[in-house]
């Protein structure tokens, strides 16, 4: 018999999830007890191997890209395209949102909605905290942003000194190589992992929950189908002279474990793997880009906050000015790098958004009870935004192999 592409099973696990989590919308709690600890092991299983990997792989990328000038025009590409891609996605954003008219039809009474709101942090204090005064903490708490550029610094420190700096480099070089097939080993949990995720949510979050908010659901599904199609096909075809299709099917089980996680972080060993072996992108750029594009790219974040955000100013009845609307798209695209790659950190972010134009922060609470359904979503544009930018990065670079073809199943 022909063995299932792992794709193929992924997308089965999630079918089967949804399914199964539709016909359980009367047992939540069962569902919650029987299923849902298979998805947590599995999730256990991909954070258990995120911090050696991020370090390991990323201190190999700088050392890989050998130079400063070449980690630097590297390093520019890549910023340039994390913050204009960014930009054009809130400003999708607030389109839609406009053209659709989101909170339109609803009128939630302020005193109804319960202003349980977190404060975001301050943008200068994510900025000056992505130094890590103690990196082994930085590690033990899983801090991605201090580990970045925790390794980043090792990594140059390492190619500075020539020769003595070798043994340590193979040391970084070899535990990333066993991470990688760690990775591969727990990937073909997946279809498993990928059921047990999604059957809970649904079962919580069946269409009684998500009807209010049909529409807003609906604006931020459509946005970040619209994201994906228009912005990263046409810059892989322009940039890179890419086929979008090849690039969405080599994706897809990134995008599955992304949809099912809601984190750009535990999916990040997954989308590794699929620009590698599906793609053709050198190691050294793939091990640079996407932690980094994991930790500050957001797209799909930043799509939905515009949306959110004038969904919320069309509830409370607020006009909003364009210089106003300006300001949403440059604070989003602030708050988004500032979002860590875990379920739910979009939501706070947002309050940064609300602030910034003097909108209501118990809007929040609003989006809250259906947050779930849409951080699915916007993780899934958040990584593929960071997949298509290694992709370019790698064309221009000369480091992606042509001839890669999309693999039935990623290696072991
Ligand atoms: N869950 C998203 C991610 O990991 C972040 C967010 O909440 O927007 O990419």
């Amino acid at each position: 018999m022909k063995k299932l592409q792992l794709s193929t099973k992924i997308l089965i696990g999630l079918g089967a999830g949804i399914l199964v989590g539709l016909m359980m919308q009367g047992a939540p709690a069962v569902a919650d007890t029987w299923i849902k600890p298979f998805g947590t092991l599995f999730l256990n299983l991909i954070k258990m191997i995120i911090v050696p990997l991020v370090l390991a792989s990323l201190v190999v990328g700088t050392c890989g890209l050998g130079d400063v000038k070449k980690l630097g025009r590297i390093g520019g590409k890549t910023i340039a395209y994390y913050l204009l891609t960014t930009a054009f996605a809130v400003t999708l954003g607030l389109i839609i949102a406009t053209v659709s008219n989101v909170g339109g039809g609803l009128s939630i009474p302020i005193d109804t909605v319960k202003a349980e709101v977190t404060q975001a942090p301050k943008f200068i204090d994510t900025l000056l905290g992505i130094v890590p005064a103690n990196p082994i903490k930085a590690l033990a708490d899983g801090n991605m942003l201090q580990i970045i550029v925790f390794a980043l610094v090792l990594g140059g420190g390492i190619v500075a000194i020539g020769d003595k700096g070798k043994p340590l480099f193979s040391f970084f070089d070899s535990l990333a190589e066993v991470t990688y097939k760690i990775t591969n080993a727990i990937m073909s949990f997946a279809p498993i992992g990928v059921f047990a995720l999604i059957t809970p949510v649904v079962a919580a979050n069946g269409p009684k929950v998500l009807l209010p908010l049909l529409k807003v659901v609906i604006a931020v599904y459509i946005g970040c189908l619209l994201h994906m199609l228009i912005v990263y096909s046409s810059t892989l075809k322009i940039l890179a002279n890419f086929s979008p299709v090849k690039f969405f099917k080599g994706i897809f089980p990134a995008q599955a474990i992304a949809f099912t996680t809601a984190s750009s972080t535990a999916t990040l060993p997954v989308n590794m793997k699929c620009i590698e072996e599906n793609m053709g992108v050198s190691k050294p750029i793939s091990s640079f880009v996407l932690p980094l594009g994991a930790t500050v790219n957001m797209d799909g974040t930043a799509l939905y906050q515009g949306i959110c955000a004038l969904f919320v100013a069309q509830v409370y009845g607020i006009d909003l000015t364009f210089a106003q609307n300006i300001t949403i798209v440059l604070t989003a695209t602030l708050a988004s790098i500032g979002t860590a790659g875990v379920p739910g950190a979009g939501l706070i972010m947002l309050t940064m958004v609300l602030q910034s134009v003097g909108l209501p922060l118990e809007g929040v609470a609003l989006i809250a009870g259906i947050d779930r359904i849409l951080d699915m979503a916007r993780t899934v544009v958040n990584i593929t935004g960071d997949a298509s930018c290694a992709v370019i990065v790698a064309a221009t670079e000369n480091e992606l192999d042509r001839s890669c073809n999309v693999k039935s199943a990623l290696s072991s």
